[in-house]
């Protein structure tokens, strides 16, 4: 892949070939346009620069380790490696991409961070980045959610922010898309709406993943410092895909390692309740940005299921479908009854309770190591699986 990657991708209209762009009304392009011009004149700014290294390193704990996974490489095969964005603060990789939007907000001049969740995971990001930076945080989330992820309501009120139920529809992601996209409408001099992954209109998707191109410009670092080598296998999950860009960026021009990105197969492909975008989607234009996507028969979102409610998304990151359809990324899929075992496996073997997100990541890492045990694996230890252990001991049980 050539050296001007990112020079080449996205254009200037925010296409990564036929995906991405914006879809939007025009009152909205002309604020995608302010926010797209103040991210590349600050990008290139030695003051922002060393403003977001200095959080990096002194407030969310970076660089994060890469780890050797000794007993599971011994029980699998393959060299087994995890980067630890589990071990960043606040215990997941969204953080990264939250401070920069943060502090590009705050560089803008705006007042309020404005942004919905789902799980909550980057409704807490926000609220965390909002604290930190001394703005207004509002967050929306569909009441069905928040029953059902309360103690992470309860982080956001903690942190600050203001949480606003979502009261119609199904009363989950897909109405708080709406709703906080509504808010932000009325006011977009004073608020910014924060994308939550390499999703969306441009330039978010180009922002986003170049927030998170950290965690693959320390992993390879990092990784050849310990072996001497680059991984011949690269694994992330995939829901929006913004902790897949992060790694996969630092590797895409060395043909030598072959990337992963793993979606979730749900209970299966044959129930339909499964979030495979790029295995079983289509390209269609979905919140503003055209993708592969799960559509139902009148062209609206599909519902979707996961486990993993960070990987239960209709669509995918544009960048993604581009390298699907190059043939840089390998795009394969976990079922649920996969990813919890590998939860329980890392969580006994090595210590790490991982997300249900991440464990998608280690479960097709360990199948790998299965069939190739001289390769060596490094996988994207997304977040750390604290959220998720009231659901794995509610639903599963704990092993004997
Ligand atoms: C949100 C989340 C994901 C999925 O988001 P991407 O944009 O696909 O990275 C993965 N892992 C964790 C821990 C998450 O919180």
């Amino acid at each position: 892949m050539s050296k001007n990657y990112f020079k080449k991708y996205p254009n200037k209209e925010g296409f990564f070939n036929e995906y991405g762009g914006a879809f939007i009304p025009p009152h909205l392009e002309v604020e995608m346009k302010k926010i797209n011009d103040a991210y590349y004149s600050i990008s290139k700014s030695h003051k922002f620069i060393s403003e977001l290294r200095n959080i990096r390193k002194h407030y969310q704990g970076r660089p994060t380790p890469v780890y050797h996974c000794n007993r599971l490489s011994n029980k699998y095969g393959g060299q087994i490696y995890l980067k630890r964005e589990d071990l960043n603060h606040t215990g997941a990789h969204k953080l990264n991409h939250c401070m920069g939007e943060a502090l590009l907000a705050k560089h803008m001049g705006k007042k309020k961070l404005i942004a919905e969740t789902g799980a909550g995971q980057h409704g807490v990001a926000l609220a965390t980045a909002a604290a930190y930076f001394g703005l207004e945080c509002e967050i929306h989330m569909g009441e069905v959610d928040m029953a059902k992820e309360h103690p992470n309501v309860q982080r956001m009120k903690i942190l600050g922010a203001t949480v606003v139920p979502v009261t119609h529809g199904l009363k989950t992601l897909k109405e708080a898309v709406d709703s906080a996209f509504e808010e932000y409408l009325k006011d977009p001099i004073n608020t910014i709406y924060c994308i939550g992954s390499v999703v969306g209109p441009h330039p978010f998707p180009m922002m986003v993943r170049d927030f998170q191109r950290v965690v693959g410009i320390e992993a390879k670092e990092q990784f050849f410092d310990m072996t001497g080598e680059l991984p011949d296998s690269v694994v992330a999950c995939v829901g929006g895909g913004s902790n897949a860009m992060g790694i996969f960026s630092a590797f895409l021009e060395n043909e030598e390692c072959t990337l992963y990105g793993i979606e979730p197969a749900g209970k299966s492909f044959e129930t339909g309740e499964h979030a495979a975008t790029m295995t079983l989607g289509t390209p269609g234009v979905i919140h503003g940005f055209k993708c592969y996507t799960l559509q139902d028969e009148d062209g609206n979102p599909a519902p979707v299921h996961s486990i993993a409610s960070g990987l239960d998304y209709p669509g995918v990151g544009p960048e993604h479908c581009m390298l699907k359809d190059l043939k840089k990324v390998t795009y394969d899929s976990i079922n649920d009854k996969e990813c919890i075992d590998a939860f329980f496996e890392l969580s006994r073997l090595e210590g790490i309770i991982p997300a249900l997100e991440s464990a998608h990541a280690v479960a097709y890492a360990l199948k790998l190591a299965k069939k190739h045990p001289q390769q060596s694996i490094l996988v994207n230890l997304s977040g750390r699986g604290d959220k998720d252990l009231d659901y794995v001991i509610d639903t599963f049980g704990l092993p004997k």
